[in-house]
Parts: structure tokens; C-alpha cells; sequence
């Protein structure tokens, strides 16, 4: 069976990536002066934040005007539980979504129909970007219910005219025979379960290569190019990159083409920025530094200047499919998913990166902070394989010393490595939870 992935049949909905980029920037300008105008008529906090800036929705001349907005940030959200933010009375909202809230109240969203038909056409887009077309059968493995996951795919692979599955997270020996007994080609959900997929079918002795699986759409948490090349060489898929977050709408923010060359931002829906996150202040494309992204059609919630906490930069050069719009470049780290440990900042990519550095491992791993007489402590454990684990105990060390080695020279930290058994730490069946802070107990 052929695993190539061939172009799909140009669909409509992409006329809009390949808008010239003077066109492209007259409809954001008028998209950008009519969601301004309703935030300020119908959102208080909107209306007395321009306020405090003596601005109003008339100040906006040109789309370099955008910088003066001010920003929202995720407190924003959290304060306006529930409803405070919405720009559209209840009876024309159609669809909640809330984002699970690691402390306290949840973020709720909203959407009207028109804004549910703009989200399922952004996911057109972005399964047509990459060449899944109305002829795939689509295993959306992504969760369904509040989180925007498993419905945004889901519309957007209906619209498009795929059959799709509806399987939701989880019970991953079910996923396998479906996979392999419907003839799915594509699937759709974190990168880090599909990696899950891949042992698990290994171990039922189901060869992915073998299937008519060709692509995966993978998102909803940062990941590596190694991970990538580590999914393709694998399962024999291409992996492809999803971006979004329910905040501006869910999945569907930016999709990667068929080039891999990091996910085109859908500019006419979404408008970016990177700003430092420090100052505030915006920074050319190609520089790195907070993603922040205003929506140019919501109804129902408009977001204004929406600080992502995602660090990244953007990439403006053609990419080799012709699209105009920018390209997010790979997320590498999010900025609050930053660890303080004994007054160094630590993310958890950094990690990655050291692991995978370091030949024998897989990137299954988890990060342990704890505190001990006053002083923070960091150890990770990582699964190494069964090759590894019944080699020597001296081969053992020095694959510890190795590893330690490499978390130093990347974060300059040191860390307790312990090797553990293959299979022993817990897979997730949606974002993976790799840090354990026990500091706060
Ligand atoms: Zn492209």
C-alpha cells in the first residue's frame, strides 16, 4: 500500500490562503474595524479598557493602529465567569465550550451559529491544507465535550465531506482495531497518544505501516520535530501540525501544508502579533517572543490583542505551497508553563530536548519537583527500553550520567536521572502530564 500523501483536490474554502497579501491586509483592516466596534458597543470591560486610553473604535486608521488596543490576558476570562465577555445575547449563542481550569472556575466560551460555521470552515481549511480531502475516513480520537477539541474536528471534517469516526480519547485497544478495521486514513489527536498508539498496536502485533493510515493531525499540546520524525519513521504517517486554542476558537487557528514547514495562521480570521513578553512591546516577524492573536469574526466572544502565553515567532517568507499567509514556527515552550527551580527557569521542553539529545531513550518521561529541607529538587524519570534495561548494570550508569549530563549543559540545572522499566510511567489519553510539582503540598 502506498503511503505517499498526494495532493487532495484543491478545495474552495483554501481561496482565502492564497489571497495576495495587499488584499489579504484590506480585509483584515475591515474585519479588524467591525469586531472592534461591536467589542466596544457590547462589551463592557473592551469599552472601559479603550477608555482608559481615550481611544475609541474610530481611532483605528490602519491596521497599525491595532497596537494601541490593549491586551486581554487569561485572568480577563477567568474574571468574566461566566458570561461576562460575551458580545452576543444568549438566544443567538448555539455552543458553549469551557477550558478545564487547573485552579478554581473554568473559561467559558461561546459561539454563535455563525461563528460555529466560520470555525468548521477554518478546520476545512485546515484538513485541506494538508491534503486530507472529502474522500478520507477521519478517526477523531481528539476528546469530545467541553474541550473544543473533538467537536472542532469533528464539524470541520463533516464539512468537508470526510467520513468521520467519532471515537473520542481513550480505550486504546479499541482505537487500534478501528483504526485497522475501517480502513481509517486519518487521525486526529495529541501527539503524545499517537505515540501511545504506536507501542501499544506493536505490542498487538499490528504493523501501522501496513494500514491505509497516512496522515495524522496532531495538536492540542507543544511538540518536537524529533517527535515528528520519531511518529513518521514509526507508524510510516506524515504527522501534521494543528494550532489553536478555545479562547480564540479551538482547533483550526493554524494548520500546517502539505510542506511541513510550521502551521499557517488563517490571518483573515486571526490576526498575530509577537510581542516581548516582558515589555509588551511588538516585535518584527522573525524575532521570538509572545504569541498574541485578536480575532477578525467572532461574534459571540471577540477577543482583542489575546496574549497566548505561547513563545514562538513568525515566519513570513513563501512557503514553497504558495499560500500567503505567515507561518507559526514551532511553539517552544509556553510561558507559563515555565518552572522557578532554585531560581532558575525551567521548561519542560528543555528536557525533552536533553532526553532526546541522548540516544536509547524514548521521550517518555516525567519531571518531579519536590522541596527537601528548604531546597528544591528535580528529578526525572525516563522509560528506556527493554534492550537498555537488561543491559549491564555499568551501561545502565553511564546512560544516567549521559542524560544527566545533557539536562545540565541545556538548563543548567542539576537533575536525579532514574532510569525506570519500560512501560512503567502513565500514558496519557489527552495532553500529556509530564510535570509533577509536589512543592505546593
Ligand atoms: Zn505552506
Amino acid at each position: 500500500m502506498s503511503k505517499h500523501n498526494p495532493p487532495g483536490p484543491f478545495h474552495p474554502a483554501s481561496a482565502m490562503d492564497f489571497l495576495p497579501p495587499g488584499q489579504l491586509r484590506e480585509v483584515q483592516f475591515t474585519r479588524l474595524k467591525g469586531m472592534v466596534q461591536r467589542a466596544y458597543d457590547r462589551v463592557a470591560l473592551f469599552r472601559q479598557r479603550m477608555g482608559e486610553r481615550n481611544l475609541t473604535p474610530a481611532d483605528l486608521k490602519s491596521l497599525d493602529d491595532l497596537v494601541k488596543l490593549p491586551f486581554t490576558v487569561k485572568m480577563d476570562l477567568r474574571d468574566a465567569y461566566p458570561f461576562g465577555l460575551f458580545a452576543s445575547p444568549l438566544q443567538e449563542i448555539v455552543r458553549f465550550h469551557a477550558s478545564s481550569g487547573t485552579t478554581g472556575k473554568p473559561i467559558v466560551v461561546a459561539y454563535t451559529q455563525e461563528d460555529v460555521d466560520d470555525w468548521a470552515r477554518a478546520m476545512v481549511r485546515s484538513f485541506a491544507a494538508c491534503g486530507v480531502h472529502s474522500g478520507d475516513i477521519i478517526q477523531n480520537a481528539y476528546g469530545y465535550g467541553l474541550f473544543t477539541g473533538g467537536l472542532g474536528a469533528h464539524y470541520g471534517a463533516e464539512a468537508l465531506g470526510a467520513s468521520v469516526i467519532p471515537i473520542s480519547g481513550g480505550n486504546t485497544d479499541r482505537q487500534i482495531m478501528v483504526l485497522k478495521d475501517f480502513g481509517v486514513t486519518v487521525i486526529c489527536c495529541t501527539p503524545s497518544y499517537f505515540l501511545h498508539l504506536i507501542e501499544r498496536a506493536g505490542e498487538l502485533g499490528v504493523n501501522l505501516k501496513e494500514l491505509p493510515l497516512r496522515a495524522g493531525v496532531f495538536g492540542a499540546e507543544p511538540w518536537t520535530e524529533s517527535m515528528r520524525q520519531r511518529i513518521q519513521a514509526e507508524s510510516g504517517i506524515r504527522a501534521y501540525d494543528i494550532y489553536g486554542l478555545s479562547e480564540i476558537v479551538g482547533p483550526g487557528v493554524a494548520m500546517e501544508c502539505q510542506h511541513q514547514s510550521g502551521p499557517h495562521i488563517f490571518e483573515d480570521m486571526f490576526y498575530p502579533e509577537i510581542i516581548d513578553p516582558q515589555t509588551g512591546q511588538v516585535l518584527p516577524d522573525g524575532a521570538e517572543g509572545e504569541l498574541v492573536l485578536t480575532t477578525l469574526c467572532k461574534r459571540a466572544m471577540p477577543m482583542i490583542r489575546y496574549r497566548t502565553r505561547d513563545i514562538t515567532s513568525l515566519a513570513a517568507d513563501r512557503c514553497a505551497c504558495g499560500r500567503s499567509l505567515r507561518r507559526i514556527c514551532r511553539i517552544s515552550r509556553r510561558s507559563d508553563d515555565m518552572l522557578i527551580i532554585r531560581g532558575v527557569n525551567l521548561y519542560p521542553s528543555q528536557i525533552e530536548a536533553a532526553l532526546l539529545r541522548v540516544e536509547g531513550t524514548l521521550p517518555h518521561y516525567q519531571i518531579i519537583v519536590d522541596r527537601q529541607k528548604g531546597l528544591d529538587t528535580l528529578e526525572v524519570q525516563v522509560e528506556v527500553t527493554p534492550e537498555v534495561f537488561s543491559d549491564t548494570v555499568g551501561a545502565m550508569e553511564q546512560l544516567q550520567a549521559k542524560l544527566s549530563h545533557s539536562i545540565e549543559s541545556i538548563t543548567g540545572l542539576h537533575a536525579d536521572v532514574r532510569l525506570v522499566m519500560p512501560r512503567t510511567l502513565q500514558r496519557s489519553e489527552g495532553k500529556a502530564k509530564r510535570v509533577h510539582d509536589r512543592r505546593q503540598m
